[in-house]
């Protein structure tokens, strides 16, 4: 038994999993990280890093075969020959959609941590004052200046990269120089600008070293080389991921134990202390059952397998799920509204071209509804665009060293906008058990009953109205709109079954995202969000799990815990 008790468990080792172990090890916490998938070492296991686009089968596009086969992910912009293997097949992992909900996942070291596309914005007081000021969801127990110092925390060790913009909707933060705008953004950012005094486009902050500070260099990270090969796995450590940064950190410490394969059944619940002993858990190539024991247990599975982990934490005391008492565990699932997206086309400048590839977009925070409720929808969304040019000849028309020669030259302007929406949590929007169907694991398969509601529709043409308006006012022409009518999930952004809140009858984590019922289980990953924002949520997740795991170890200092 001995060899299987830690000061600390940490289910997951994606971004927050990887988080919660860094900081745990490092205040001296024997802490051992249950992943269910395969190990996958920095550097080492990173196959296709470097390879040309003629070295895979089908230049690195997605195979008839593979697409009927896996007709779910292979709808993820980012999933590809090159990257394939960072990705859930659907047939491995099968679970029932009641609604469409497409759920994107990555089961190894690192999560998807490797496969994120690395955008990273801070939430302002706005967004934890929305559920209160706008009455839906829970009141967040947290307000900014909760979190404030929790950001720069993370930021600095993370690394990310993008200007002092002094935004009150988009905090500033730690950053990294920014990546440069190229020459139609910036007459397209300026034109907006000036158009609408309460809108305003900056460049896009994200999670790369564009200059790495020494914190960078100590954990064997290098200058980002704008290959966008990312999702590969980065040879330079160039953007944050667990593999490269938190994990071999935590590993330096000497208290990590980094167990793959281990996938977490459920969280054992002991009725005379009223605390979590440990987890039990499915040796996924054995399918051995083992018992890890621990003070203190973080759930970082990502948000819907945390759901499915705590609702089937079941005990005589806890028979609906662990600290399920007011039967909310599993509802007010959100996510983020993707639908709508806008192209154009952009007069001139033919003479100048841009090198290199860059790793973000330029982006204008929320303007909707921030200081008072202005619409006929909740909410809003934030925008990213930028402007490209793609090849002459590209349309594939042409014949001969005519059109081989045009192939070699950029083609004209174009503008690509999309959109990022807020969606609100609502009792109906769940995931539950599934009472009969189970994984090849022997653990019950999980149900996402997820949709759109109205309020999504309204936001969506609001968006392509204020988009097509914006990009005429900045001169641009042949605009055009789409609603991809994608389902939920693909967003990649699901939040939400596990809230934080003030009052136990309504939430079921507290401020420090510890279980109100049982109070040596943390849940910091995206379940435990109480609404969604319109930013990309990793950052605010990473910023959570830092927070909660000092207090975690500060109540088991003193004896609390
Ligand atoms: C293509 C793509 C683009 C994205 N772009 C962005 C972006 O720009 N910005 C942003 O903020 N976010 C982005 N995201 C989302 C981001 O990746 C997630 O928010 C983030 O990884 C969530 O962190 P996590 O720790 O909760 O989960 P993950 O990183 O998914 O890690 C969860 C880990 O838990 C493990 N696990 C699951 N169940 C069990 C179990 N039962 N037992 C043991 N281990 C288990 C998994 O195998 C996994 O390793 C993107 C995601 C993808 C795929």
């Amino acid at each position: 038994m001995s060899s299987n008790t830690f000061d600390a468990i940490v289910i997951g080792s994606g971004i927050s999993g990887g988080w919660a172990a860094k900081e745990l090890t490092e205040k001296g916490l024997k802490t051992i990280v249950l992943e269910r998938g395969r190990d996958v070492v920095h550097l080492k296991d990173y196959p296709t890093a470097t390879k040309n686009p003629w070295e895979f089968a089908h230049r690195n596009k997605k195979s008839a075969a593979f697409k009927k086969e896996n007709p779910i992910v292979s709808k993820c912009y980012a999933f590809g020959e090159s990257s394939e293997h960072f990705f859930v097949k659907d047939a491995e992992h099968p679970y029932v959609q009641e609604k469409p909900y497409d759920w994107i996942r990555g089961y190894q070291v690192g999560g998807k941590s490797l496969l994120w596309a690395r955008q990273t914005q801070r939430w302002s007081k706005y967004d934890f004052e929305g559920p209160k000021r706008d009455g839906f969801a829970v009141d967040w127990p947290i307000r900014y200046e909760d979190i404030d110092a929790w950001y720069t925390h993370v930021e600095k060790f993370a690394g990310i990269s993008g200007n002092k913009d002094g935004l009150d909707t988009l905090p500033d933060g730690e950053f990294l120089p920014a990546w440069e705008m190229n020459c139609v953004e910036k007459e397209l950012v300026n034109k907006i600008n000036t158009s609408y005094k309460d809108r305003h486009v900056i460049q896009g902050r994200c999670a790369h070293l564009t200059k790495p500070n020494p914190v960078h260099l100590e954990q064997g990270r290098g200058q980002c080389q704008a290959r966008s090969l990312c999702e590969r796995g980065c040879p330079f450590g160039g953007y944050f991921s667990s593999n490269a940064a938190t994990l071999p950190w935590a590993q330096k410490t000497g208290n990590l134990t980094l167990r793959p394969n281990a996938v977490v059944h459920s969280i054992i619940y002991d009725d005379a202390t009223k605390k979590a002993t440990g987890v039990k858990v499915i040796d996924a190539l054995t399918k051995e059952e083992i018992v890890f024991n621990a003070k203190i247990i973080f759930v970082n599975a990502a948000c819907i397998n945390t759901n499915l982990i705590l609702l089937n934490s079941t005990s005589k005391r806890f028979p609906n799920g662990l600290g399920n008492d007011n039967g909310l565990l599993g509802k007010y699932i959100a996510f983020h509204n993707y639908r709508g997206s806008i192209t154009a086309s952009y007069e001139g400048h033919l003479d100048q071209y841009y090198y290199g590839r860059r790793p973000t977009q330029v982006m204008m925070p929320n303007f909707r509804n921030v200081h008072k409720q202005e619409t006929d929808f909740l909410r809003g969304y934030m925008v990213f665009f930028g402007a490209s040019r793609g090849r002459a000849g590209a349309d594939g028309v042409g014949v001969g060293a005519d059109f081989k020669q045009a192939l070699t030259e950029p083609g004209p302007w174009s503008i690509f906008m999309m959109m990022q929406g807020e969606t609100i949590p609502k009792e109906s929007n769940h995931v539950r058990l599934h009472p009969t169907l189970k994984d090849a694991w022997g653990i019950p398969q999980i149900v996402t009953s997820i949709d759109y509601d109205d309020n999504d529709e309204k936001l969506l043409q609001d968006f392509i109205k204020q988009g097509t308006e914006m990009l005429e006012k900045a001169g641009c022409t042949n605009i055009a709109s789409y609603d991809s009518k994608q389902a939920p999930g693909l967003d990649i952004h699901e939040m939400g079954g596990v809230r934080m809140g003030r009052d136990p009858k309504t939430s079921l984590l507290n401020e420090w995202n510890q279980m109100h019922l049982c109070q040596n289980v943390f849940v910091t990953d995206g379940a435990a969000m109480t609404s969604t924002s319109t930013q990309n949520p990793s950052l605010t997740f990473m910023a959570l799990t830092a927070r909660a795991a000092n207090y975690a170890v500060e109540q088991l200092k003193n004896g609390t815990l």
